[in-house]
């Protein structure tokens, strides 16, 4: 977790500030590049209860975790959920390591945050990203076999993520969803 207050004794601002405050600097810093909101959710049609796969959006950087075409990704792929304050207390799939849904709720960012640790690589290293958990992307499976790759870690905090590993301690570690 952050400390109480930064390097230089201020309040970091995604303790400072609510969702509505936050400049759009601010606010795109709050995502973590975790990639897991760009997976694709099922909602089930009598209970409306969302479960998580293992596709990506067909946009989804595997590797990387990020959107190949962010400034675009709402002409490119029309259903790509725009987060907004509203939107982030009102889905009920988002991540709950999600930086947006955690500061919603008037929690603190994990060490692994980019933000905490200053390293854009942590969330990766801490196994809270899609990297090398993403079975497939959206055109690389038909419609009939999506119930196969139902998951349900998108919706748990690994274990490791919760302590801070001795390598990213040290700095050694070199929707779909929003984000959909
Ligand atoms: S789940 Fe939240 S933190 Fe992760 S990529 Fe999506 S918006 Fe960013
Ligand atoms: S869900 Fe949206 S942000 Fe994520 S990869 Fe697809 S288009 Fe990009």
């Amino acid at each position: 977790m952050a400390d109480e207050t930064g390097a230089g004794g201020e309040t970091p601002f995604w303790r400072a500030k609510s969702l509505e405050e936050m400049n759009p600097a601010e606010w795109e810093s709050l995502c973590d590049g975790c990639g897991r909101c760009c997976l694709v959710k099922l909602q089930d049609e009598d209970s409306d209860a969302i479960a998580y796969t293992d596709i990506g959006c067909q946009l989804l950087d595997e590797f990387g975790c990020r959107c190949r075409d962010y400034p675009n990704r709402q002409a490119q792929v029309p259903d790509c959920v725009r987060l907004t304050p509203e939107a982030v207390r009102s889905l009920g799939w988002l991540p709950p390591s999600c930086g947006y849904r955690l500061v919603a709720e008037g929690r603190d960012l994990y060490w692994w945050h980019p933000l905490v640790s200053g390293d854009p690589d942590s969330v990766h290293a801490a196994g809270v990203s899609v990297r090398g958990r993403v079975g497939a992307l959206e055109d690389e499976v038909p419609l009939e076999d999506y119930l196969d790759h139902m998951v349900r870690w998108p919706l748990r905090l690994p274990r490791g993520a919760l302590r801070k590993s001795a390598a990213v301690g040290s700095g050694a570690v070199a929707s779909k969803g929003t984000r959909r």
